[in-house]
């Protein structure tokens, strides 16, 4: 991609200017259920919730250094690895939708040299193999940009995605996540982006977002008991609940990003849950936000 992407000055001083991380207050750690594509730009409850926390965050913490998100959508088949681009790209990967979801540009700028960093930093979960830097292919993808977009409008804060290796056990991604922690503290808003429970042949329409079915509720309350109870490890063990688990991830690419975010956390902090219901039936919109205070607005 060329410099014309990076539209404004702010965005270039944050891609220029962003060459290593500093030391900072811890930040939080977010989940974010992204659901249906639209909500990026449908002014609805989730898209509003999220506009309301990016305006909190700014507001308690200031201006993070650095976005990192793990998105449901960007699979690498046996490698890590972060995006290193100057100025990703905005990926549009969905198909249906209308012109103008299509339209939508997150021209936020990379990081390419914190994203070396990263890669060099992080041990991959196989010993022998680097988490692999792509400076080419990937960019930001809608389980990104349809969260971030809202969240921070202005596009002046760096992005790198992480990816995920969906055939790897989840205790290694859970691993991947705990190597994430210290980063908190060096300016870093670690943001996991998928669904807790996620569906979608079982979509239908609902009256209300509190409808859904026994599997799915089953599934939720199974993951928001062990948050509440801060067992974040036997999230890995999802699949442990047989039936229940197939139906609430007939795959589990949107399940991953959560084990990511939660090995980010630390013993002892307070997870405060919010746009707990569910889009179409079959769609957990259930997000976490650990380690904010509770006079954060979320
Ligand atoms: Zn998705």
């Amino acid at each position: 991609m060329s410099q014309s992407t990076i539209t404004s000055t702010d965005q270039l001083a944050a891609a220029a200017g962003l060459q290593s991380l500093s030391p900072s207050p811890r930040m939080p750690v977010l989940f974010v259920g992204h659901g249906s594509p639209m909500n990026a730009i449908e002014d609805n409850a989730y898209r509003r919730s999220w506009q309301q926390l990016g305006q909190s965050l700014l507001a308690q913490y200031g201006k993070p250094q650095l976005v990192l998100c793990v998105s449901a959508h960007w699979l690498t088949r046996d490698d890590w690895a972060v995006t290193g681009m100057e100025s990703p790209r905005t990926i549009h990967d969905f198909g249906g939708f209308p012109e103008e979801l299509f339209a939508q540009q997150y021209p936020a700028p990379g990081a390419p040299a914190v994203a070396l960093e990263l890669a060099r930093r992080l041990n991959a979960p196989q010993a022998d193999r680097p988490v692999l830097v792509d400076a080419v292919e990937w960019g930001l993808d809608h389980g990104t940009w349809s969260v971030i977009k809202p969240m921070f409008p202005s596009a002046d804060i760096p992005v790198v995605q992480l990816s995920l290796v969906y055939r790897r056990p989840p205790e290694e991604h859970f691993a991947l996540g705990r190597q994430l922690q210290a980063l908190r503290e060096q300016g870093v808003l670690i943001v996991g982006s998928g669904n807790i429970v996620h569906n979608l042949r079982a979509m239908a329409r609902t009256e209300s977002p509190q409808q859904t079915y026994d599997w799915s509720h089953e599934f939720d309350t199974f993951v928001t008991s062990r948050i509440e109870g801060g067992d974040l490890g036997a999230l890995a063990g999802f699949q442990g609940l047989g039936k229940v688990a197939q139906l609430a991830h007939p795959t589990h690419d949107h399940y991953l990003p959560l084990l990511h975010a939660a090995g980010a956390v630390h013993d002892g902090e307070a997870p405060r849950f919010f746009n707990a219901d569910y889009q179409m039936a079959a769609i957990s919109m259930r997000s976490v936000i650990w380690g904010a205070p509770d006079t954060l607005r979320v």
